[in-house]
C-alpha cells in the first residue's frame, strides 16, 4: 500500500491562522481543541455541529407528561422508544441527596435539580452529580434535552444534556435561529466553542476556493455565506443552502482529486482499441441462444464506445443478480479477440471461473473463443500449458482466480481486463493484473447494487454502466422469513417442489471458512437432511470452501446437471452460481448475513421460468433490528432498492468507502440525497480539468484548488482502480 499523509483541510498556502489570534485561546485550550483536531482557526470553522437546537422543537414544561418520553413509532417488538425532549427554564432549586444508608463503596451522590417556565416546572435529576451543584445557582436560565421518565409519579429528566445560556444565546434562541451543538472534548464547553465559532467567521474567514462566475454558473452560495449559515442557520432551508454548498466542495475536490490521478495515470498511455465491427464479435452475438435485454444491448455500447479510442478505458458494470452481465463481458471479449487482443476474465472463487469456462464455452466455443483456465489447484501440466498459449498470445481468452495475477502469468498481447465480482479483490489485486498488459482496458463488474450516487463517489475514476431490467421469462421470487417450528413444513413444501423437477440450495453460513465447528455443523445438517423422509430418493450434498477443487467442480457438475437435488452449503456459491432448474433457496442463520449478502445469496434462484422460493429460517433469540432487516429483505427484490434501505438503516457511514484512501473525506455529502449534486461535482471536475484551466497558472481564479490538488498529489493516495 501507499503512504498517506494527512494534509491541512484548507488550502496550505494561503497560510493557517494559528489559533491564539483567537481571544482566549491559549495552550490549554490549543490542546484542547487539538484533540477535536483541531490545529488552526481554517479547522475550527470546518468543526460542525453534530445538531442545532429549533425554537420550534421547545416544549414548555407545562405542556410535558410522561407519554412524551417515549414515540408514537413502536419498535420491532411494539415497544415504543424513547425519545429526546428539549426544553428551557430558570433553576428554582437544586440540591444534593446523599445515598444514605448504603454501604456500597460505589457510594453515589444524586444531584437534584428543579427548573421552570410560565407553564410549569420539571425536575432534573442527576445520579452521582453532586459536583455539579454549582452550575445550577438560582435564576440561571439552562436548557436541557434529553428522555423523560417517572419516579413515584412524578415525571423526571434524568441525566439530560444541559447547557447553561447567557442573554445573547437565549436571544439568538428566541428570535428564531437554529442554535448549534458542537462536538466537545473535555475542558471545552459550547460556550466557549460558540464565541470562537462566531469570532473566527467575522475576522477569519478564508479566501474562497470556487470563483465566483463558477458559483454563479452552478448556483451555490460563497464560502463565507455557507459557513455562517451551517454554524449559525436562520432556518432549516437556510441550513440547507449552507450544506449543499459546503457539501459540493468536498465533492468536487474529491472528484478532481481522483480524476487528475486517473490522468495522470494514463498520461501518454496508448491501448488498443476495441470496436464493434469484427466478425467474432458479430458471430458471437448472432448464436447467442437469447437476444439482449435493452440494458444489455446499451451497455455493451457504452462500454465498447468507450473503448474504441486509444485512451484507457475505466469502466464499472453495475448490475443486479442474475441481470446478465457475464454476456455483456463476452462480447467485449470477442471484439478484443477481433483486435487480436487477449482478455484476462478474473473472478473470486474457482467454482465461479469453472462455470465461466462451461458457460463461455457454450456461447463461444464454435468459434474457437472457449476460455482457459488459470485456478490454483490446477495440475502442473495443464497449468504449463495455459501460461504457454497466454505468453505466446495464441489463447484469447483465459478465465481465472488470484493465481492469475501471479508474476510468472504472462500475456502475448493482454487488452482487455474483466474483473468480476470486484468487490471481492483489492485494488492492488487488480493493479498487478492491468499491469500485464501496455494499457489495457479495464471491465469491473458488481452485483453490489450500492446506489448510484454512492457508486460515483466511491469509484470515483470507474465511468458506470447499468443493468437495471432482468431478462424476461423468468419466474417470481417469493420470500419468506420463518422460526424453527416451521422446519417440517418448508422441508416437505420444498419435497413437492422436488417432486415437480426442480432443485434446491440449503445455504449454511460458516462464520470462517476454517471453523472446525460450524463445518462440523453444517455436515451434520447435510447429513440429517439426506436421511429426512421427506427427501428419501433425492440426492444431497456438501459443498464447502475447504473442499478440492475437483471435488467442488465434481459435485458443482453433479448440481448442474441435475444427478444432485438438495446442494448444501457454504457461502462458496454466494456469487455468481448460475443454475436455472434451482428453484428453491433455504438460508439458515439469516442473521449472519448482511442485506446484500442475502441478496447475492437470493440471486442463485429466480433464474429459471418457475416460481421461486427464499426460505430464512431464523433464529429465536434474534435481535430487533435483525428482524427489521430481514422484513425489509423479505418485502423487497430489488437490488438496489435493497442497497438503499441498507444505507438507510446503517447510516452513511464512510462515503468514499475506504478511510486508508487518502482522499479527504465528505462529510457533508449523503448518498441517499445528493445524487444531483455528485453528478454536478463530477461533470464539472472533469470539465475544468479535460480544458486545462485548473491546471494553467494563466487561471489565477483556481489558484487555492490548485495548490491544494498538487498537495494530495505529491502525497499518494490510492484511488479505487489504482
Ligand atoms: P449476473 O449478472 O448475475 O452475473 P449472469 O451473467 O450469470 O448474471 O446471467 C444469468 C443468467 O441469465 C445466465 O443463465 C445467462 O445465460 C442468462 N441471460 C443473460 N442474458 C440473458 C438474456 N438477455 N435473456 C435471457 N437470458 C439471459
Ligand atoms: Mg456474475
Amino acid at each position: 500500500m501507499t503512504t498517506v499523509t494527512s494534509a491541512p483541510a484548507l488550502d496550505p498556502d494561503s497560510g493557517l491562522i494559528p489559533l491564539d489570534r483567537l481571544p482566549g485561546v491559549g495552550k490549554r485550550h490549543a490542546e484542547n481543541l487539538a484533540r477535536l483536531g483541531i490545529g488552526s482557526v481554517n479547522e475550527l470553522l470546518l468543526h460542525y455541529p453534530v445538531r442545532w437546537v429549533d425554537r420550534r422543537e421547545l416544549r414548555s414544561l407545562g405542556s410535558l407528561t410522561a407519554a412524551d418520553g417515549t414515540s408514537s413509532e413502536p419498535d420491532e417488538n411494539g415497544k415504543l422508544r424513547k425519545s429526546e425532549v428539549t426544553a428551557l427554564g430558570s433553576v428554582v432549586g437544586c440540591r444534593v441527596v446523599g445515598a444514605r444508608g448504603y454501604r456500597r463503596r460505589s457510594f453515589r451522590d444524586r444531584l437534584e435539580v428543579v427548573i421552570q417556565d410560565d407553564s410549569g416546572h420539571l425536575a432534573l435529576v442527576f445520579f452521582g452529580g453532586g459536583w455539579r451543584k454549582d452550575h445550577f445557582k438560582t435564576g440561571v436560565r439552562i436548557l436541557v434535552s434529553g428522555t423523560l421518565g417517572t419516579y413515584r409519579n412524578r415525571l423526571q429528566m434524568q441525566n439530560p444534556d444541559y447547557e447553561i445560556l447567557n442573554r445573547e444565546e437565549e436571544e439568538a434562541i428566541h428570535t428564531g435561529s437554529l442554535f448549534p451543538v458542537y462536538p466537545l472534548t473535555r475542558g471545552l464547553g459550547q460556550r466557549q466553542l460558540r464565541v470562537w465559532v462566531r469570532r473566527a467567521l467575522e475576522d477569519f474567514m478564508p479566501p474562497d476556493p470556487l470563483p465566483a462566475s463558477f458559483q454563479t454558473r452552478i448556483r451555490v452560495v460563497s464560502l463565507s455565506e455557507a459557513l455562517s449559515a451551517y454554524h449559525f442557520p436562520r432556518s432549516p432551508e437556510h441550513r440547507e443552502s449552507a450544506r449543499r454548498r459546503l457539501a459540493f466542495e468536498e465533492l468536487f475536490f474529491d472528484q478532481l482529486l481522483v480524476y487528475a490521478a486517473r490522468l495522470r495515470r494514463e498520461h501518454g498511455m496508448v491501448s488498443f482499441p476495441i470496436r464493434a465491427d469484427g466478425r467474432l464479435y458479430r458471430r458471437v452475438l448472432a448464436s447467442l441462444p437469447f437476444s439482449l435485454t435493452p440494458d444489455q444491448e446499451r451497455a455493451t455500447k457504452e462500454i465498447l464506445a468507450d473503448m474504441s479510442t486509444a485512451r484507457p478505458a475505466n469502466r464499472l458494470l453495475q448490475g443486479d443478480v442474475g441481470s446478465g452481465k457475464t454476456v455483456v463481458a463476452f462480447l467485449i471479449a470477442a471484439a478484443a479477440a477481433d483486435a487480436g487482443l487477449q482478455t484476462a476474465f478474473m473472478v473470486p472463487t474457482e467454482i465461479l471461473a469453472e462455470q465461466h469456462q462451461r458457460s463461455l464455452t457454450r456461447l463461444g466455443g464454435e468459434f474457437g473463443l472457449s476460455p482457459r483456465l488459470l485456478v490454483g489447484s490446477q495440475s502442473r501440466p495443464a497449468r504449463r500449458e495455459t501460461l504457454r498459449v497466454l505468453a505466446d498470445g495464441t489463447a484469447p481468452l483465459v478465465v481465472g482466480t488470484h493465481a492469475l495475477f501471479q508474476d510468472e502469468v504472462r500475456f502475448g498481447k493482454l487488452g482487455l481486463v474483466v474483473v468480476d465480482e470486484q468487490h471481492r479483490f483489492g485494488v492492488m489485486q487488480r493493479l498487478a493484473l492491468m499491469q500485464k498488459g501496455k494499457a489495457a482496458h479495464l471491465l469491473a463488474m458488481t452485483a453490489t447494487p450500492i446506489p448510484r450516487s454512492l457508486a460515483m463517489v466511491r469509484y470515483a475514476d470507474l465511468d458506470l454502466s447499468v443493468l437495471m431490467q432482468r431478462p424476461s421469462g423468468r419466474g417470481k421470487i417469493i420470500t419468506r422469513v420463518t422460526g424453527e417450528e416451521n422446519r417440517e413444513k418448508v422441508y416437505s413444501f420444498l419435497a413437492k417442489r422436488l417432486g415437480e423437477g426442480r432443485q434446491a440450495y440449503v445455504i449454511y453460513p460458516l462464520v470462517q471458512e476454517s471453523e472446525k465447528t460450524d463445518l462440523k455443523a453444517a455436515t451434520t445438517m447435510a447429513q440429517r437432511l439426506s436421511r429426512h423422509p421427506e427427501f428419501r430418493g433425492y440426492e444431497t450434498a456438501l459443498l464447502h470452501g475447504q473442499m478440492k477443487s475437483e471435488e467442488k467442480e465434481a459435485i458443482m457438475r453433479r448440481f448442474v446437471e441435475g444427478e444432485i437435488h438438495i446442494l448444501v452449503a457454504t457461502t462458496v456459491v454466494e456469487v455468481g452460481i448460475d443454475v436455472p432448474n434451482a428453484s428453491f433457496l433455504i438460508i439458515e442463520h439469516p442473521e449472519r448475513y448482511g442485506l446484500s449478502q442475502l441478496h447475492q445469496l437470493r440471486g442463485r434462484i429466480g433464474r429459471g421460468p418457475h416460481t421461486s422460493y427464499c426460505v430464512l429460517v431464523r433464529d429465536d433469540s434474534m435481535d430487533s433490528q435483525i428482524g427489521e432487516r430481514l422484513k425489509v429483505f423479505s418485502r423487497t427484490d430489488d437490488g438496489f432498492e435493497l442497497a438503499r434501505m441498507d444505507l438507510l438503516m446503517r447510516g452513511q457511514g464512510d462515503l468514499i468507502g475506504t478511510r486508508q484512501s487518502g482522499r479527504p473525506e465528505c462529510r457533508l455529502a449523503d448518498p441517499v440525497r445528493d445524487l444531483e449534486l455528485i453528478k454536478l461535482a463530477r461533470k464539472e471536475a472533469r470539465k475544468v480539468l479535460d480544458a486545462g484551466t485548473l491546471l494553467t497558472r494563466k487561471s489565477p481564479e483556481w489558484k487555492i484548488l490548485r495548490e491544494k490538488l498538487k498537495f494530495y498529489m505529491s502525497s499518494s493516495f490510492v484511488t479505487d482502480a489504482g
